[in-house]
């Protein structure tokens, strides 16, 4: 999870009867807790939005963050009011719909979101596309045949070539830069000739991608 955060100052507010009548009704953890959550809604500009609004006894100040699913929380010091909330959102309006919509464009495409079943399949047909055309070219490229292709969710791999010549690859390969993925392609490719990584081996991956040592340190700190 990553999020955008904004902070601002504690209002000392006083507590309004409309939040004891939200405690009353929200408040799903018991007296003695840490912290109280409530889910609301709003109209922002036009546009209706939802939020969570979380107390907590070791809160200081107020906080705003939209999380990479796009939803919005605020963090609220015990001592303040539910409303303060609705406050600094309304405060910060177009911030916070222009985060959500970005978080929530991000959150889809990006290689850190958990994506569903749903979204998985979609993904990973794509990727097959994107991998089976750039093979295609890469292949002809270095004269290489190749048996089959495998789309999969691996977690620790971005792809993998197996003696009988079926090259696997991460459906995340999806969510690179393309000049990324094509090292990807072009790594697991080569092992089709040269099953180590010696010299012999860079120097066939070099042919077509003769950046690839920049590429490899990027994917490493991914
Ligand atoms: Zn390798």
């Amino acid at each position: 999870m990553f999020s955008y955060g904004k902070e601002g100052f504690s209002i000392n507010e006083g507590i309004s009867l409309q939040d004891w009548l939200d405690i009353d009704e929200n408040i799903n953890n018991g007296a003695n807790s840490t912290q109280m959550t409530i889910q609301k809604k709003m109209t922002l500009r036009n546009e209706k939005i939802e939020y969570t609004v979380r107390k907590h006894r070791q809160a200081k100040r107020l906080k705003l963050a939209i999380s990479c699913d796009g939803n919005c929380t605020v963090t609220l010091p015990w001592r303040m009011g539910f409303v303060s909330a609705d406050d600094f959102i309304r405060k910060n309006a177009e911030w916070v719909l222009e985060k959500m919509k970005a978080m929530k464009k991000i959150g889809r495409n990006s290689l850190f979101a958990r994506h569903d079943k749903v979204e998985y399949l979609k993904l990973k047909e794509t990727a097959r596309e994107m991998v089976t055309s750039r093979l295609e070219k890469y292949a002809e490229f270095y004269g290489f045949q190749y048996n089959g292709v495998a789309i999969r969710n691996q977690k620790t791999r971005w792809g993998s070539c197996s003696s009988k010549g079926n090259l696997n690859f991460n459906y995340k390969i999806l969510l690179l830069p393309q000049r990324h993925a094509d090292y990807i392609i072009v790594h697991e490719l080569c092992h089709l000739k040269e099953f180590n990584h010696g010299k012999r081996f860079w120097n066939l991956v070099a042919q077509t991608i003769p950046e690839y040592e920049r590429i490899v340190k990027q994917l490493k700190v991914l």
